[in-house]
Order: C-alpha cells, then sequence, then structure tokens
C-alpha cells in the first residue's frame, strides 16, 4: 500500500515537473522550469504527501483538513520563489512586493501545469481562468500580479497554451501591469 503511494507520488510529481518544465520552455524560461519544485523530493515534503495521497488534488489540502496545517507547505513555500506566499511580509511597509518576471512565469506555467494534470481528459483551456477567479479573492497578493496573471489566463482561455506562452507575449504582459 504505502509503496504503490511512494511510486505514484513520485510519478506524479516528476510528471508535473515535466509538463512545468515544457511550458516554461515556450514561455522562455527553461532554467526556471529545470529547477521547479526540487525540494518536493525532500523527505518534509516528501513524506507528508505519501501519508495524505490522494491522486485527484494536492495532498497540502488534506494535511491541511487532517492536522489543521501542512509541514510540506510551509516548508516549500519558503523556499520556492514562484509561490506568492513566498513573497507575502505582513509586518514589512510593502507586504506584498512584485514578484521578479522570471518567477512570476514559473508561476503562470506551474498553475496551468497543475491544472492539466488533476484534470487530465476533462481539462479545457478555460479551466484555469474559472479556477483562477475564485482562487484570487482569497490571496494575499499584489494586485499588480493577481491582473498579470489575470490576463495571461483570459488569453490562454480565448487563444490556448501555444499561442499565449511565448517570452514576447509574456513579458508584454508582464510589463503592462509590473514593469
Ligand atoms: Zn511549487
Amino acid at each position: 500500500m504505502e509503496i504503490k503511494k511512494v511510486l505514484k507520488h513520485l510519478k506524479l510529481i516528476t510528471h508535473h515537473k515535466w509538463v512545468v518544465f515544457k511550458l516554461c520552455c515556450k514561455a522562455g524560461e527553461p532554467w526556471r522550469g529545470f529547477l521547479h519544485d526540487f525540494s518536493k523530493y525532500s523527505p518534509t515534503e516528501f513524506k507528508e504527501s505519501i501519508k495524505y495521497y490522494v491522486g485527484t488534488h494536492s495532498p497540502i489540502m488534506e494535511a491541511r483538513k487532517d492536522k489543521g496545517y501542512s509541514e510540506a507547505w510551509l516548508h516549500h513555500k519558503g523556499r520556492n520563489k514562484h509561490h506568492v506566499e513566498y513573497w507575502v511580509d505582513d509586518r514589512a511597509p510593502n507586504p506584498t512586493p512584485i514578484m521578479p518576471y522570471k518567477y512570476a512565469v514559473e508561476m503562470v506555467c506551474d498553475k496551468i501545469a497543475a491544472g492539466i494534470i488533476y484534470q487530465g481528459k476533462n481539462w479545457t483551456k478555460e479551466y484555469e481562468l474559472e479556477y483562477w477567479t475564485k482562487e484570487k479573492e482569497k490571496l494575499e497578493m499584489n494586485e499588480k500580479m493577481k491582473n498579470f496573471v489575470t490576463e495571461v489566463l483570459e488569453q490562454v482561455a480565448k487563444d490556448g497554451i501555444d499561442k499565449t506562452l511565448n517570452k514576447k507575449n509574456i513579458q508584454c504582459i508582464y510589463k503592462r501591469h509590473c514593469g
């Protein structure tokens, strides 16, 4: 039972990394795609994810439901700059600074990849925008960053991934909102 979960989780995170890598390559940030989420292989994140493995959504959600918090998530968001939570400091004069370009690109690729993997054959190009519209209401995030993500996902919903994720287009959207 346990070994099955280990293998399934390994397959899931490696598949996720692969999809993020491909998307980051399209968007012109291959190095971010390569380095994406390596901390998921660390004992703190890996062990908890095995314990709460479900396959249909993130084990982090299951850990939160069961324990009230997720150690894997606290470990993950503190080390991975593509997560908006990394950039939040409520004690600072500017609690939600703008994320640097390369991490902002990695963030949108991560979102799209997570949707593709968990939705499987039910995934549509409109899915991520629908998910994001609900998610952004609860997020503590710089408004300019929110607008950046919204425009990228609106374009994906309208024109698809290939037309949206290219270096020139993403740079242009980032400049418009965050530059
Ligand atoms: Zn991550």
